[in-house]
């Protein structure tokens, strides 16, 4: 039973005091709300063999409502304090939100302590999985398919930080928020989920707030979040695409350099092309190198450097110079071992090859955790003394 569609819900305030979907105060949400029941008849019961993925938020489950419209549904494992009411104005706010390059969320289920969201299913699942995934996963990808994923996540960016009101920060731009559509049309998943669950939910701010290995220096170290953060991110999905190779697997090579040590070094050594996938067989070499370079514009340390998402577009279309002599090194969460003197050079090959990272007041993370499931921003408070333990929203 589908409690309440496209329309005004009406929820009654209990005598408890709790708002609940039996009280009697009208909204004007313009969410689609499902019921336990209907969700759990489109997924077989929640059968394994509808579960197509796992986050940090918990399970997602392939769905077929009844109309035959295929969904995908993720159940949020932790209950979040804030009110219903909130909870569902963010979700309506969220399900307005259309654009061609976002996963369009189409309505949400809150039964007892139950929360889930449904979005539109992707056929194609996500980036990571058809570039970075197992050889059984992996989608093969030429440079105008890998172009146009570049450029269709950007003009998703540009609508959330530039057109959206108010402007959305995603915080979590990487290959697995990437799903792809069956033309590979790239979406923009969970960008509704740093409003869902703002800082203070401490219990889920770790997914919210970033994944080690796509995040800007200033808002991993400093807490500062602005929409340059998640340009940088953008920066380091680029090369990700373009290389064929993980951000957050840090830590490879024969001078163990993170990606974008490396496409730096190689910038230094103009030898910038050897960081394109060998699988992309042929490519147009003027173009790619302007993408590269769009990435490192994108990821440079000081965050006013950086461009806007507007004109990360501009750059990345043919027709518009890029002024190189401009362009600086990139952020990077620096090595413990690092002094500030080497993070200018941009050559890191005297880098230890089991160093620790200044992270967090109390925690250092050695290097060999980087290699493996991706570290997320709990475990990186900022970690300069008098600074906000929370990452405070700076909008620019
Ligand atoms: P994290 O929670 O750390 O951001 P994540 O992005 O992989 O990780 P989810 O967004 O919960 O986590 O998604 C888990 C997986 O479920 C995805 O990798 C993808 O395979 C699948 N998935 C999520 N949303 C959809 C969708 N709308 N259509 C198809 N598959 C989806």
């Amino acid at each position: 039973m589908s409690l309440c569609c496209f329309g005004a819900f009406k929820s009654r305030r209990n005598n408890n005091g709790h708002s609940g979907r039996d009280t009697e105060e009208t909204s004007d949400a313009n969410v689609r709300l499902f019921s336990y029941n209907e969700l759990r008849s489109a997924t077989g019961n929640f059968g394994e063999t509808n579960r197509i993925g796992r986050g940090g938020f918990g399970v997602v489950y392939k769905g077929t409502l009844r109309d035959e419209t295929q969904v995908a549904i993720k159940s949020l494992s932790a209950e979040s304090n804030q009110g219903l009411r909130e909870f569902l104005t963010e979700i309506d706010m969220i399900s307005n939100i259309r654009h061609p390059n976002l996963v369009q969320l189409i309505g949400c289920c809150i039964e007892g302590s139950s929360r889930m969201l449904v979005y539109e299913y992707l056929e194609n699942n996500s980036l990571a999985n058809a570039l970075l995934g197992p050889k059984r996963k992996q989608i093969p990808l030429d440079w105008p398919r890998r172009a146009a994923i570049c450029m269709g996540v950007a003009h998703g960016l540009v609508f959330l930080h530039e057109e959206a009101e108010p402007p959305i920060i995603h915080r979590d731009i990487k290959a697995s928020n990437v799903l792809l559509d069956k033309y590979l049309v790239p979406k923009i998943g969970d960008f509704g989920l740093a409003k869902l669950f703002p800082d203070n939910v401490t219990h889920i701010s770790t997914r919210v707030a970033g994944t080690m290995g796509y995040l800007a220096p200033e808002y991993a170290l400093l807490g500062q979040l602005t929409k340059k953060a998640d340009i940088y991110s953008f920066g380091v999905l680029m090369l990700e695409i373009i290389s064929g190779r993980s951000s957050t697997k840090a830590l490879w090579g024969e001078d163990m350099m993170m990606i974008l040590e490396w496409a730096w070094k190689l910038r230094q050594e103009n030898r910038l092309l050897e960081i394109v996938d060998p699988e992309t067989a042929e490519y147009p070499e003027e173009e790619v190198l302007r993408f590269i370079k769009v990435a490192l514009f994108c990821t440079q340390e000081a965050s006013q450097q950086r461009p806007s998402m507007r004109q990360v577009v501009e750059m990345l279309s043919e027709g518009i110079g890029l002024d190189e002599e401009v362009l600086t090194q990139p952020g990077l969460l620096k090595n413990k071992s690092h002094n500030s003197r080497d993070s200018g050079s941009g050559s890191q090959s005297s880098q230890p090859r089991k160093g620790k990272w200044r992270t967090n007041r109390s925690t250092l993370i050695t290097s060999t955790n980087l290699n493996m499931t991706p570290i997320t921003m709990t475990q990186m408070q900022p970690s300069l003394q008098g600074l906000p333990m929370e990452a405070s929203i700076i909008m620019q």
